[in-house]
């Protein structure tokens, strides 16, 4: 089978830019799971679900169609559709982004979704990000990166982000807290929680350029 490489870490610390870049290097393709816990996050939302409605949310969450249908180049977002609706944009507002780790912790819906990736690897094939992709969503995944970086650093990057996609400005101070409670919440729960696994190469990424990344990443994967 294809290789799958996994690459986990924190909110902010890269892992998209550069699993998008190593995918396209390698012709492998990319999955953003983290889309996939924000679609859901959304649909939930938008239905008027309580977020502690566990009962519903493990019903939406199992009987929900995601989609992602690969952009046309490494510009433009990996677009991301739930029940028919492209939610690309909006799974990406403050108010998704507040809500998303309460609903990820949740086990019918990790459930759910870690089925849905594991059918999508079967083949290998992937550059799949996440938060437990090297330890429990492919623990054999032929190469594992963990990507790390200051919160400081992270939020940056997140207020550059926002601005590429002409979103509404957020204060640094502000995504620094939203950054720090996000990893908090994500290390701390019962399942799956953010993880390096013991057998993951672990890259520091401050002060490194997303092609720095990558070209490490696509080096390991060439050993
Ligand atoms: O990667 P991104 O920041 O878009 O992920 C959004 C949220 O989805 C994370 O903060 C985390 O709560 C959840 N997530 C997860 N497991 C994954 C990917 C994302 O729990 N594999």
């Amino acid at each position: 089978r294809l290789p799958i490489i996994a690459i986990d870490g924190p909110a902010g610390a890269g892992k998209s830019t550069v699993a998008r870049q190593v995918a396209a290097k390698l012709g492998l393709v990319y999955l953003d799971t983290g889309s996939m816990y924000r679609a859901v996050t959304w649909l939930v939302l938008q239905q008027g679900i309580a977020i502690d409605d566990e009962c519903a949310i493990a019903e939406l969450a199992s009987s929900c169609e995601i989609q992602l249908t690969p952009s046309q180049d490494l510009q433009s977002p990996v677009q991301v559709w739930i029940n028919g609706t492209n939610v690309t944009q909006v799974i990406r507002t403050v108010e998704v982004t507040s809500k998303v780790s309460a609903i990820a912790a949740q086990t019918a819906v990790r459930k759910a979704l870690v089925k849905q990736q594991q059918s999508w690897g079967k083949r290998g094939g992937l550059v799949a990000e996440g938060r437990d992709i090297g330890t429990h969503v492919f623990p054999d995944a032929e190469v594992k990166i963990f990507l790390t970086a200051s919160v400081t650093e992270r939020a940056r990057r997140r207020q550059e982000d926002f601005k590429k996609q002409n979103l509404p400005e957020v204060n640094l101070e502000q995504l620094e807290r939203d950054i720090a409670e996000r990893d908090w919440k994500d290390s701390t729960r019962k399942v799956s929680p953010l993880q390096k696994a013991a057998d993951a190469i672990e890259i520091q990424t401050d002060g490194l350029s997303a092609s720095e990344v990558t070209a490490k990443i696509v080096d390991y994967c060439q050993e």
